[in-house]
């Protein structure tokens, strides 16, 4: 649906996006992640046609932004970082001014009425624009975006500023047009996008840093990986614990095996570290089938995309990208890996991430610019 390749950003000698490349693929919810100054604004702002690249590709379904922007733009429902309000019109006037500007070819009234009910803003439709809650706001520029029903939406940080509530039910405003769009939405705020987007890209310093699933982003930083499991043996005694333990030392991939506490009664929790190449997790399901145990709790304890998050913005020399640009020896941790093709085959810990795992302060805005 959207394919952009090598695309870069200049402003005046600043580079604020760096060659970055992705596919969104149709009905996708993707999430831009990054710390303020990243560059999400503008790559967000180039994928619109807003402003145009200093080079590079982007493809709006198949149609190339800046050659054929008519017909890539009427693929598109932006809504900017300042929504493009008119504060002194009403929600009416507005939304049908902007049906105009669109040249919406769809039944007017009908199709107001379902973009103002999805949005939820029909009680506010007679009021004035400057007078609504920034929630309300926010919602009024998400139906704007949402005229003509483009089948790509971009939002850029649609949640800023909003209170809890408004940001709760903006997210599953956005999850339910998901539905029926290609979604991509930008925040700073980590937990934002793990609870709306299907896949993140992590963007720093105007390049890509990940790219994946929030687990596949935490899988392929470390070459180690733990889970914590609880399994209900047979005869509900520590004899359930010896068998367990050896039968799980015995399944290839697994390196190490410590039972653990007693978590319910004769059921106990074991930890599981494997070599990190092998997905030991079938194997297990299977060998507790066989032996009739009962896997009551699987836990991958792997890093959480927010220890990741804080890495790859705070920690120094951790440009994924550095190995295709230079060539003096930088830590090589590869993130961006479009299949399972073992990426993370060299993963090992250096300095500079135990140095990260050191930094203890989890803002939201770590490593920004502003
Ligand atoms: P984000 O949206 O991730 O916070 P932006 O895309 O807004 O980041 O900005 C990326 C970088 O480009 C920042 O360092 C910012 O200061 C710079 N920048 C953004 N817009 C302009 C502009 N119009 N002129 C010069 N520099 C800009
Ligand atoms: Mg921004």
């Amino acid at each position: 649906m959207i394919e952009v390749k090598n695309l870069t950003k200049k402003y005046g000698d600043k580079l604020a996006v760096n060659d970055i490349s992705f596919k969104v693929e149709k009905g996708e919810i993707l999430g831009f992640l990054g710390p303020n100054g990243a560059g999400k604004s503008t790559t967000m702002n180039m994928l619109t046609g807003y402003i145009s690249s200093t080079s590079g590709h982007i493809l709006i379904n198949g149609k190339d932004i800046l050659e054929q922007p008519k017909e890539a733009k009427a693929n598109i429902g932006y809504l900017p970082e300042i929504p493009p309000l008119y504060l002194d019109m009403t929600v009416d006037a507005y939304l049908n001014f902007m049906f105009d500007l669109k040249k919406c070819k769809l039944p007017r009234r009908a199709h107001l009425d379902d973009v103002c009910g999805l949005c939820k803003i029909t009680d506010v439709r007679k009021r004035v624009i400057k007078n609504l809650s920034k929630g309300y706001k926010q919602r009024v520029g998400l139906a704007q975006a949402l005229i003509n029903n483009p089948p790509v939406l971009i939002l850029d940080e649609p949640t800023v500023g909003l209170d809890p509530n408004q940001i709760i039910e903006i997210r599953s405003l956005i999850k339910k047009l998901g539905k029926k769009h290609t979604v991509i939405l930008s925040s700073h705020i980590l937990p934002e996008i793990q609870a709306v987007c299907d896949r993140i890209i992590i963007i720093n310093k105007g390049t890509v840093a990940a790219d994946g699933t929030a687990d596949e982003i935490a899988k392929n930083i470390t070459n180690e990986h733990k889970m914590t499991m609880r399994i209900e043996g047979g005869t509900h005694t520590a004899s359930d614990k010896e068998k367990i333990v050896s039968a799980l030392r015995s399944i290839s991939g697994v390196k190490y095996v410590r039972a653990d506490m007693e978590r319910e009664k004769g059921i106990y929790d074991y930890d599981i570290e494997t070599d990190g190449k092998t997905d030991v997790r079938r194997e297990i399901n299977k060998v507790c089938r066989d032996n009739g145990w009962n896997i009551m709790m699987l836990q991958l304890s792997d890093l959480t995309l927010e220890d990741i998050f804080l890495k790859i913005t705070m920690g120094e020399n951790f440009d994924m990208n550095s190995e295709k640009k230079e060539s003096k020896p930088r830590p090589r941790i590869n993130l961006v890996s479009e299949s399972d093709s073992g990426a993370n085959d060299d993963g090992d810990k250096n300095e500079s991430e135990k140095k990260a795992d050191k930094k203890t302060d989890k803002s939201d805005s770590a490593g920004g610019d502003k």
